[in-house]
C-alpha cells in the first residue's frame, strides 16, 4: 500500500499546505491509481516569476524529499542535465525533515535556488541551499558498463600548456579487462615525459595485458550536454588539429584513432574549476567495428589521489616495509597497511594458506594452497596499484645444501634479507617466534633500519605490540628482559590455547581474527606513526604497547591498552 494510502491525514497536509502557499496542484491521477504513485504538477509565482514544477514523491515519504524536475531556463547550478532535478537542500536530502511539506521545500528553497545561479563565486553563494562541493560534470555523464574505468593517476596529468598526447598504458585481465591502469604519459612525438614500470609482481597478479596507447586532447570547455557522440565529435575535430604533429613525429598512432581521453574544464572544489577527465569511445577494445561512441569512467587512483582522504599519511607512499609472518595477525597488518600505500612491501612468509584457518584468515577458502605472499599479494593490489611488491618464500634458519640423506633447495634467505635491509624503513615482524625475533631483531638494528614486533598470546587473550627504533637506546632483548621482571605485565594466555587439529603437521593456538584485529590496528597505527613522524614532538610515546582482553581466568575485559616507556635493561648484552 501506498504511503498516501496507509496514511491519507498525510496527503491532505501536503495539499492544504499547497493552497495555503499559493501554490495550484494537479494529481496525475492515472498515476495515483495504476502505479499507486504521487506525482504533482505544481504552479506558483515566486520572485514574480511563474515557475511550473513536477514533482514526485518517493515510496519512503515522508522519510526523504520529493523530487522536484523541471525545464532548463539556463540554470547553472544544481539542476541535473538529464533528468531535469532540481538540487533545492544542500547535501541532496540532507536538510529534509519527515515533518517538512513539499510547498515548505518550494517556498523556502526556490528563492535560494535561483539566487545560487546568479552567485558568480563561492562566497557569494547562498550557504543555505549550497554544501561546500563540487558539481563535477562527469557525474552527470551516463557510462556504458560502471566497472569499466581508467585507472588514473594525477602524476600524469598534463601541464595546461599541452593540448594533446598520450597515455600509455594496460588492460588488466584479472578483472577481465575491464580496468585499464593508466602507466606513462608521453608527448605527440611520442616521447615519454611522466610515468612508471608496472613492476613484475604486479604484472602478473594482474594479469597485465599488452601496452596499449590512447591518445588524449584537451577541450577549451566541456561539450553541452551528456550525448556521447556529441563529445567524440568535439574530441575528433580537436585530435585532428594535433595530428599533423603526430604524423611529424613519425608516431604510428598518427592514424585514425577510435577512443581518445578527454580532459576539460570541471568544478574540482566548490566553484572552483579544475580539469575533469573522461575516455570516449567509439570502438570496443579488440574489436574492428565502430560502434556510437560511449563514455567511460576515468577514476583517480594514483598516490597522490588515495592520499587525499589520509593527507597525514602521505609520506608513507615512499616508505619500504618488510613484513614478516603472514598468518593471522601479519595478513591483517599487510592488508591495512596497504591500504595506507606505503612504496614498497616485502611480503616474506614460507608457509601456504590452508581453507581450515577461515576463523583467522580472510580468503583462506579461495587461497587455500597459495603462499601466503602470494595470497597477500592479491590482496594489496585488489586495493590499489601503488605499492611495489616483493615476495620472499624461504624459510629462515634453515641450513642450506644436503644434510644427511635429505636433499633441500633453502635459498640464501639470510642474504636475501641482508640485500634487502639497507633500504628498508620499517620490519614487522608477526611471526611470533622466539628465534625469528631475535635474529630480525639484530639484523634491523645492525643496519639501521626499524623493527616493529607484534603478537599474541595463545587464545589472544593478550598481545603486544613494541617498536625498536634505529639507534634506539631500548632493543628486543631488553623487552624480553623487562618482561621477565614484570616491568611489562605478564602477557595472559588461554592455558588450553594451543591444539593440534585433524590433520594439521604442527600445533597452532586458539583465537579469532576479531581479538587479532585490535593488535593489528594497533601496530599499523604505530608503524604509520613512526614511518610519517618529522621529529619528538610528534614521536609516539611508547615504546611497547600491550592489549588485555581477558582476565586470569579467561573471562572478557574491557579491552585495556597500557603503553610503556621502557629504560635500557642492566642486563642487556646489546649495549656495549
Ligand atoms: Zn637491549
Amino acid at each position: 500500500m501506498a504511503w498516501f494510502e496507509e496514511n491519507p491525514d498525510l496527503l491532505q497536509r501536503e495539499l492544504h499546505a499547497l493552497e495555503a502557499a499559493g501554490l495550484s496542484c494537479t494529481v496525475d491521477e492515472s498515476a495515483r491509481q495504476d502505479e499507486h504513485l504521487l506525482r504533482l504538477e505544481v504552479s506558483g509565482t515566486i520572485e514574480g516569476d511563474t515557475h511550473t514544477w513536477m514533482c514526485a514523491f518517493p515510496d519512503a515519504y515522508p522519510y526523504f524529499p520529493p523530487f522536484v524536475t523541471g525545464p532548463d531556463r539556463g540554470y547553472r547550478y544544481h539542476h541535473h542535465p538529464d533528468t531535469g532535478q532540481y538540487c533545492l537542500l544542500r547535501d541532496g536530502d540532507g536538510g529534509w525533515k519527515p515533518s517538512m511539506t513539499l510547498a515548505q521545500l518550494l517556498r523556502e528553497q526556490w528563492p535560494k535556488f535561483l539566487a545560487a545561479q546568479r552567485a558568480s563565486s563561492s562566497s557569494e553563494a547562498t550557504p543555505a541551499l549550497e554544501v561546500q562541493q563540487a558539481e563535477p560534470w562527469t557525474q552527470y555523464l551516463q557510462y556504458e558498463d560502471s566497472r569499466q574505468s581508467v585507472l588514473w593517476d594525477a602524476t600524469l596529468e598534463p601541464p595546461e600548456s599541452e593540448s594533446a598526447g598520450f597515455i600509455e598504458g594496460v588492460p588488466l585481465g584479472k578483472y577481465n579487462g575491464f580496468k585499464w591502469l593508466a602507466l606513462v604519459r608521453s608527448d605527440l612525438g611520442g616521447q615519454h615525459v611522466a610515468g612508471r614500470d608496472l613492476g613484475e609482481v604486479a604484472r602478473e597478479i594482474y594479469a597485465a595485458g599488452r601496452e596499449e596507447t590512447i591518445p588524449w586532447v584537451r577541450l577549451a570547455s566541456a561539450p553541452g550536454g551528456t550525448d556521447p557522440a556529441a563529445w567524440w565529435e568535439e574530441a575528433a575535430r580537436a585530435w585532428e588539429v594535433v595530428r599533423p604533429a603526430v604524423m611529424a613525429g613519425k608516431k604510428k598512432s598518427g592514424g585514425a584513432v577510435t577512443q581518445l581521453l578527454v580532459t576539460f574544464p570541471e568544478e574540482v572544489g566548490h566553484r572552483e574549476l579544475g580539469w575533469g577527465w573522461v575516455l570516449v569511445r567509439a570502438q570496443r577494445r579488440g574489436k574492428p567495428k565502430t560502434i556510437p561512441p560511449t563514455f567511460q569512467r576515468v577514476v583517480r587512483v594514483g598516490p597522490d589521489d588515495l592520499a587525499r582522504r589520509a593527507p597525514a599519511l602521505a609520506p608513507i607512499q615512499d616508505r619500504r616495509v618488510l613484513v614478516a609472518g603472514l598468518g593471522g595477525l601479519g595478513s591483517q597488518i599487510v592488508r591495512l597497511l596497504a591500504q595506507t600505500s606505503p612504496a614498497e612491501l616485502v611480503l616474506w612468509d614460507p608457509d601456504v594458506v590452508e581453507a581450515d584457518t577461515a576463523v583467522r584468515w580472510a580468503g583462506a577458502l579461495a587461497m587455500d594452497g597459495v603462499p601466503k605472499a602470494v595470497a597477500l599479494a592479491h590482496d594489496v593490489l585488489d586495493t590499489q596499484a601503488h605499492t611495489r611488491l616483493e615476495l620472499l618464500g624461504a624459510r629462515v634458519g634453515h641450513t642450506r645444501g644436503s644434510m644427511g640423506q635429505q636433499a633441500n633447495s633453502v635459498g640464501d634467505q639470510h642474504g636475501d634479507l641482508v640485500r634487502r635491509l639497507p633500504d628498508l624503513d620499517l620490519v614487522v615482524d608477526a611471526t611470533a617466534n622466539r628465534s625469528v625475533q631475535h635474529y630480525l631483531s639484530v639484523q634491523a638494528r645492525d643496519h639501521g633500519v626499524a623493527y616493529m614486533r607484534a603478537d599474541a598470546q595463545y587464545g589472544v587473550w593478550s598481545g603486544l605490540v613494541g617498536l625498536q627504533r634505529p639507534g634506539g637506546e631500548v632493543c628486543w632483548m631488553c623487552w624480553m628482559h623487562h618482561v621477565n621482571d614484570q616491568t611489562i605485565p605478564t602477557l595472559l594466555s588461554d592455558p588450553d590455547g594451543e591444539i593440534q587439529p585433524p590433520g594439521c603437521g604442527a600445533p597452532t593456538y586458539v583465537g579469532t581474527a576479531f581479538d587479532l584485529a585490535p593488535i593489528a590496528a594497533e601496530s599499523v597505527r604505530m608503524a604509520t606513526s613512526y614511518l610519517t613522524e618529522t621529529g619528538e614532538a610528534d614521536r609516539h610515546p611508547f615504546d611497547v604497547m600491550t592489549l588485555r582482553l581477558r582476565d586470569h581466568d579467561g573471562r572478557l575485559t574491557v579491552p585495556t591498552w597500557e603503553g610503556h616507556e621502557l629504560e635500557r635493561h642492566p642486563a642487556c648484552p646489546n649495549h656495549g
